[in-house]
């Protein structure tokens, strides 16, 4: 009887998970090594809690990185509908909500864990925590996966150590330091899905109002993305659904020192011949009212003095009769196209992803197996790609674990 394959999973998050499960059931013997007190802390996190564990309009324009097509095999090999029958043949039952959103019919991220965690015990997965891989030097065509106590053997390694965001849910740079100490190229890092600051402090004197607004992003003058939802002025810039969705676009660009401006449509259902013709209606019915009074009751009450301040207007209790055709103009272009300059992200700590990785152009699509290194195979976000905010970078992480874990057990 030939011996099975020992292959060592450096992460157990999403990715690892997924590879220790599919590694096991082909056949192999699988360590998996964690190096926070537990594994799958991130993905408890996850979707506040809920897990958002795939979106069902996944595909490969909501990937990026310098070579965002390399994500399509895996994703094409192990689409969403193979990942929700892996799931529910676990037990978990799942339901599609608004955009296409996968959730636990339960809600519970948590369910996701323990299920993951209940077949990688029956696969008999050995489960090391609390041990954190600093080393793995390839020797006689074996690895020896350095550990902070001692060593451990193994035929084939799986780095599935995910990408620096949200340092206390175990993001770090240390899966990635592992591969390019083995040789692999690391593209540049920056977090992703994130909030944004931006320039003057407008938002300031808003802070924790949301609104309901298209937000426009411009990156080096041109048109970069658009998102509708929930606006959230902060002391520091924006944030909320929108922000979040093209922060990887708008990082991309302050990455290559491009400018970037978001333009704040807050009245997105009206043309600009309509808003004019409300606000004429409320100036002509109460010309002697002043001219912050004229907004109240069609724009949030905070947002009134910011609009018109914006809008370069300094007596905000002029007769709204006596407002000029150039300041009712100011104003229309304010609520219609409010621009806000870009000027960096908040840390890792409120990032949901990384972007940027290790450059896959070094790796196998089809088996996530590295072609600098035989038998060293990677999963997840330490790779250089990055999902849109909905679920995508879960989907990610399940379809990459998936390849590299049968690739490393040799199926
Ligand atoms: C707050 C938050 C909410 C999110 N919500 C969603 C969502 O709803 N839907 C979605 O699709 N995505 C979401 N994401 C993103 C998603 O969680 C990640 O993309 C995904 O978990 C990546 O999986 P991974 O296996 O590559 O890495 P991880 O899940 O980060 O797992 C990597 C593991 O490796 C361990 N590790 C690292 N280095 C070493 C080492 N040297 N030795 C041993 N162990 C090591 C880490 O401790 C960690 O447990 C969210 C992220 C955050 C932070």
């Amino acid at each position: 009887m030939t011996k099975p394959l020992l292959i060592a999973i450096i992460g157990g998050g999403a990715s690892g998970m997924m590879a220790a499960i599919v590694a096991a059931r082909a056949g192999a013997q699988v360590t998996l090594l964690e190096r926070q007190e537990r594994v799958g802390k991130k993905l408890l996190a996850t979707g506040n809690g809920r897990c958002n564990l795939s979106n069902i309009d996944c595909s490969i324009k909501n990937y990026h990185g310098a070579d965002p097509a390399f994500a399509d095999a895996t994703l094409r090999r192990f689409p969403v509908k193979k990942t929700l029958d892996f799931f529910n043949a676990l037990g978990l039952c799942t339901v599609v909500e608004e955009a296409g959103r996968i959730f636990p019919l339960t809600g519970q991220a948590s369910a996701v864990l323990d299920i993951l965690r209940y077949e990688m015990t029956r696969c008999k997965v050995l489960i090391k925590v609390e041990t954190p891989v600093v080393n793995i030097v390839r020797r006689n065509n074996r690895f020896d996966v350095h550990l902070s106590t001692g060593a451990l053997s193994a035929d084939r390694v799986i780095v599935a150590g995910g990408g620096a965001a949200a340092p206390h849910l175990g993001g770090s740079g240390s899966a990635m330091a592992l591969l390019e100490k083995l040789g692999h190229t690391l593209t540049p890092v920056f977090p992703a899905l994130v909030p944004l600051k931006t320039t003057g402090h407008c938002t300031r004197r808003i802070k924790g109002l949301k609104v309901n607004a298209t937000v426009r992003l411009k990156c080096g003058g041109e048109k970069s993305g658009e998102e509708k939802g929930e606006l959230l002025f902060t002391d520091y810039g924006l944030s909320g659904p929108p922000i979040i969705q093209l922060s990887q676009s708008a990082g991309r660009a302050l990455q290559a020192h491009w400018p970037a401006c978001f333009t704040v449509d807050l009245f997105p259902d009206w043309s600009d011949a309509q808003l004019a013709a409300e606000l004429d209606k409320r100036i002509i019915s109460r010309p002697e009212a002043p001219l912050d009074f004229i907004l109240v009751g069609l724009v949030h009450k905070r947002l009134v003095p910011v609009i018109l301040h914006q809008a370069g207007i300094e007596d905000l209790r002029q007769a709204a009769a006596s407002a000029t055709k150039v300041q009712i103009k100011n104003i229309i272009q304010c609520l219609k196209q409010w621009v806000f300059e870009i000027c960096g992200s908040l840390s890792w700590n409120d990032a949901q992803a990384m972007a940027g990785g290790a450059l896959t152009s070094e790796f196998s699509s089809a088996s996530m197996e590295s072609f600098l290194v035989k038998g060293l195979f990677a999963a997840g976000e330490v790779l250089d790609i990055t999902g849109d905010c909905g679920g995508y970078n879960l989907q990610w992480a399940w379809s990459s674990g998936f390849a590299a874990g049968l690739a490393a057990a040799g199926k």
